[in-house]
């Protein structure tokens, strides 16, 4: 919420534009609180101005690249999928992935940017599994594009579209999704089971979703979020172990996310985590460095 207060002078039009800018800078702040205009908003709001311009631009350009993340079972060690992350280089800086994916979804364009990143993921998955011919792709997906009830329909068409099956392809989505539009999440969700797609509750324990409710939709597996992940470094096993003891207890898969070193590996183990992913083993690359990582795996 953005808040104007009448200086006694400004017109009905302006003190609009200045609640507007109020609500901008809440928006930037993390959504969930009410910002009072201050004069100085006004620079900051060409500046989103300029940004949005060029996100736009970058999007109906096609310029924003996956980067693929590797998947690993420890104890086969071998890489069993890479997840699919946005990256957008601006005046030859990266922009933090969820700034942008953030501002994609106020400008309705994330279905847009999702749909053009899924082709180009598709192709190059095509492409590592010469070398890995079970490797699977892991892609995110908003909370915003349930508000669709054609997705799953056109995202297993371009699947198919690209030769793939179905089961190479796993779909990553947060708490977040579910309370946005409960019901089309389900059917959703049902309609990516049916065809063999794999479902990932990301960054789980950071939102409030209700465990009956988890227990209830056909998650296969539950990635525990970096945060618990660090904490197995300060000594912490309790919250990993919880997550640990829910997942296996609902018969689901689990993947520890942004395994950094080998203390936190170790602590994961013993509790019986497999599958992580982190810069420990390997940190997202274009689809060429993924490529020549792959190979190098293959040969050791
Ligand atoms: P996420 O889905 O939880 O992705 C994992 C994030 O952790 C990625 O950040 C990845 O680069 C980072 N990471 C991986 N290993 C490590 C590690 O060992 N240590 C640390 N500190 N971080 C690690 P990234 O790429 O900045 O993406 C942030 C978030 O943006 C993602 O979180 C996801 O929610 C969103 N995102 C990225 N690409 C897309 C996309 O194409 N579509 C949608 N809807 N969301 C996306
Ligand atoms: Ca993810
Ligand atoms: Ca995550």
């Amino acid at each position: 919420v953005g808040v104007a207060e009448w200086d006694g002078e400004a017109d009905g039009l302006e003190l609009m534009r200045h609640a507007d800018l109020a609500m901008y800078a809440a928006k930037r702040d993390g959504k969930s609180c009410v910002r009072l205009f201050e004069k100085g908003m006004s620079g900051v709001a060409s500046e989103r101005m300029t940004l949005e311009q060029e996100l736009r631009r970058a999007i109906a350009e096609r310029n924003i690249e996956p980067h693929f993340q590797p998947v690993i079972d420890t104890g086969s060690g071998n890489v069993v999928a890479v997840e699919m992350l946005a990256r957008w280089q601006r005046n030859n800086q990266p922009v933090p992935a969820l700034g942008f994916i953030r501002l994609a979804e106020d400008l309705g364009l994330i279905g847009q940017l999702s749909m053009q990143l899924l082709e180009k993921g598709l192709k190059a998955l095509r492409r590592f599994r010469s070398h890995y011919p079970e490797l699977r792709l892991q892609i995110n997906i908003s909370p915003l594009q349930f508000a669709d009830p054609g997705l799953a329909a056109s995202i297993l068409q371009l699947v198919a579209e690209y030769d793939l099956p179905s089961t190479a392809l796993a779909v990553e989505l947060t708490e977040g999704a579910m309370s946005l539009y409960p019901e089309q999440v389900e059917q959703t969700m049902q309609q990516f089971v049916d065809a063999g797609v794999s479902l990932h509750l990301d960054d789980f324990g950071t939102g409030y979703s209700s465990l009956a409710r988890l227990r209830d939709l056909p998650f296969d597996t539950v990635k525990l979020d970096r945060s618990f992940v660090m904490m197995l470094g300060e000594g912490d096993t309790t919250l990993s172990q919880a997550v640990f003891d829910m997942a296996t207890g609902l018969q689901m898969d689990l993947i520890a996310e942004g395994v950094e070193n080998q203390a936190e590996y170790e602590e994961l183990q013993a509790i019986g985590y497999r599958q992580m992913q982190g810069f420990m083993f390997a940190r997202p690359m274009p689809e060429s460095a993924l490529i020549d990582w792959l190979r190098a795996q293959a040969a050791a």
